[in-house]
């Protein structure tokens, strides 16, 4: 009765993210009531394993005592301080200084926001101030990757090169220019990494002279393209890319919203790329989805340059949310998690998973496995060798997700039939083989 009536509210009242609208609608929401670990319940009392930690978020897993505490005595002592008229409070302040001591060279300065894209959204109005500050303001053409995702707010979806988020909308904007994705698996130009690296470095050196060498501001990139598909870069594809923008003088901005926080193994991926960005993004296990939160970071000279050509060309830039206390006091807490085990644990479950995923190979449908530590994809096909995509009746995202919901697991099922996995990192070795396990028994009745 709870389930039916919760639905039909649902149906009538509740916007859902905006590419389902009708789909919830249609097959009725599923109603979750609570998690622990990597397991969450619905209102039915169904026990299913989180394989995608929420929104490739959860990373420190559900159910944590001690970060409840933490949100709630940060509430009862102070639930909010604004950052403006200069004012401060404690736990923003030990958080930005705890995420710079762990971030790559010198990104020692600290912005929070809500979330991924509002950090995406900030870090574009940054680089703007950046180039004003230089006096080189015509510098005002952005850069991305094909198939990569850069949130949902409308700058941030015009840097995003993906179908569905802008079209028809005159976004991406003209300032918005997009380079080939690396995607491997089916590269037109063959799956020599050696050879994508360089088409890479050639197709961004040309869209730069194309567009003017002194008028791009920046290029982003994902360090692993997430919402693309688990679209992993040969490697060295990143240190490349980073190395081209530094001759070539443009900010390199890495969005590190999915691959921060333990996601592929250490904090932060670009560290394990060897490259220091020029700012970053994060969010998502920044705060393990337990409150809304997102930052960006800045290196010295990007900051400093901002900071000191800010009377040239001051333009407000705040959120009410910024630097949450509350939000800061659980990423606190959520970092001595990582940093008490979890990271270490999600480095032998992401190895695990990994060589799992690797035994489904063998299965018919199997055309790609990929990934690095706890983020990964399988991508279906039914023909291997001609790697065809299943047929448009079997492969629907909700088909798939549906189905693999009934074996008792959450996985993220994109478009283009491709499953895509993102655990939490507390994972047993016994639910990492049950991910794999269902999966496999999902791929069976798939088959038949
Ligand atoms: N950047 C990347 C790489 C992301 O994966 C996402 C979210 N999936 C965002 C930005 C946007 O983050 P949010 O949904 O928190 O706004």
């Amino acid at each position: 009765m709870l389930t039916n009536s919760l639905v039909e509210l649902d149906r009538q009242h509740l916007v859902h993210p905006v590419s389902s609208f009708r789909g919830h609608e249609a097959r009725g929401v599923r109603v979750l009531r609570s998690a622990k670990g990597a397991t969450v319940t619905d209102v039915e009392g169904r026990e299913l394993i989180d394989g995608f930690a929420g929104l490739w978020c959860v990373n420190a897993g559900y159910g944590h005592e001690s970060v409840v505490e933490a949100a709630a005595e940060q509430m009862r002592r102070l639930p909010y301080a604004t950052g403006y008229f200069d004012l401060g409070s404690e736990a923003p302040i030990r958080l930005a200084a705890a995420l710079a001591e762990r971030a790559p060279g010198d990104m020692n300065h600290i912005y929070f926001t809500l979330g991924g894209s509002d950090a995406v959204d900030s870090t574009i109005r940054f680089v703007r101030y950046y180039w004003h500050a230089k006096g080189q303001p015509e510098r005002d053409q952005f850069i991305s990757v094909a198939q990569g995702y850069h949130g949902s707010t409308t700058m941030g979806a015009g840097l995003t090169a993906l179908p569905g988020f802008h079209d028809g909308f005159g976004v991406p904007y003209a300032w918005q220019h997009k380079i080939s994705s690396h995607y491997l698996y089916r590269n037109p130009l063959g799956d020599d990494p050696q050879m994508v690296i360089d088409a890479s470095v050639a197709e961004l050196r040309a869209k730069v002279a194309a567009i003017g060498e002194d008028k791009v501001a920046a290029f982003y990139v994902e360090p692993i393209q997430g919402s693309g598909g688990v679209l992993v870069p040969p490697k060295g594809w990143i240190k490349a890319m980073r190395d081209v923008c530094k001759e070539l003088g443009i900010l390199f901005v890495a969005d590190e919203v999915i691959t921060g926080f333990g996601r592929t193994g250490p904090i932060f991926a670009s560290a394990e790329e060897g490259i220091v960005p020029d700012l970053m993004t994060c969010a998502k296990g920044l705060t393990s989805g337990y409150v809304p939160m997102g930052a960006v970071f800045m290196s010295d000279h990007v900051y400093d340059t901002i900071a000191d050509g800010a009377g040239a060309k001051a333009v407000g830039h705040g959120f009410t949310y910024s630097a949450h206390p509350v939000s800061a006091a659980v990423a606190l807490e959520v970092l001595a998690l990582y940093e008490g085990g979890l990271f270490d644990n999600g480095i032998k479950a992401g190895a695990r998973l990994m060589a799992g995923l690797e035994s489904l190979r063998d299965h018919p449908l199997v055309g790609d496995v990929r990934g690095r530590g706890m983020l990964a994809a399988v991508e279906l096909v039914t023909d291997k060798d001609k790697k065809t995509p299943l047929p448009p009746e079997v492969q629907p995202a909700t088909r798939l997700f549906d189905r693999a919901w009934d074996q008792g697991l959450i996985v993220r099922s994109f478009a283009q039939g491709i499953f895509g996995y993102a655990p939490p990192l507390c994972c047993t070795d016994a639910e990492i083989d049950a991910i794999v396990e269902r999966t496999r028994a999902v791929l069976d009745i798939t088959l038949e």
